[in-house]
């Protein structure tokens, strides 16, 4: 079993990468933004908990999302491999997550950056509140959700890379060219 987590700050491509690695790679996708949207469109009592927190563009508090994702992860007893999208943004996260892959004994093998300048990242979502009617697109809270990646998301990636476990591919580029980058750190 092969785990990645792909990493980056919104609007860094996330989605649209993690749809070609899942075609070529068969990885079980957990996103942990889709399973709480899922959540709150289907009003569930979670749904119902983090609907306010995710409509201001906070982050929603690691205890319920942790136990969200070892639950989802729980469900896919025969995945052959997860690929993580928009979860651990805190550093407690990345910790569980390495603890529960442990005592399902296996791991994380990849942890892929997607950089993107934050100046870039800025247009990416303009553009995409201008196409899309997710409600935590709309300016202010789309300043809140970059302002939560700069402040807490972001000090996720010392802890991985102080463990030598972080690749970084410029999310800058063809999609193509990108998706190429990280097949190749995946197949070697
Ligand atoms: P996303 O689609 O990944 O940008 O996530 C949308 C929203 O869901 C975020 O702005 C947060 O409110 C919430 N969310 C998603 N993943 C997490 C996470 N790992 N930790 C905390 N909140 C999250």
């Amino acid at each position: 079993m092969r785990n990645l987590v792909l990493f980056g700050p919104p609007g860094a491509g996330k989605g649209t990468q993690s749809e070609k690695l899942i075609a070529k790679y068969g990885f079980v996708h957990i996103s942990t933004g889709d399973l709480f949207r899922w959540h709150t469109k289907n009003d569930t009592p979670l749904g119902k908990k983090v609907k306010e927190i995710m409509n201001s563009g906070a982050l929603v508090p690691d205890e319920i999302t942790i136990s969200m994702l070892q639950e989802e992860v729980s469900k896919n007893p025969d995945a052959t491999g997860f690929l993580f999208d928009g979860f651990p943004r805190t550093v407690p996260q990345a910790e569980a997550l390495d603890a529960f892959m442990k005592k399902n004994g296996t791991a994380i093998h990849y942890v892929i950056a997607l950089d993107v300048s934050e100046a870039e990242l800025r247009a990416r979502i303009a553009k995409r509140r201008n196409e899309s009617n997710r409600p935590d697109d709309e300016e202010e809270k789309l300043n809140k959700r970059v302002n939560e990646y700069f402040t807490k998301t972001v000090h996720v990636l010392p802890f991985y890379e102080k463990q030598g476990r972080l690749k970084t591919v410029n999310g800058i580029g063809e999609i193509e060219n990108i998706f190429k980058a990280i097949c190749t750190i995946l197949e070697n």
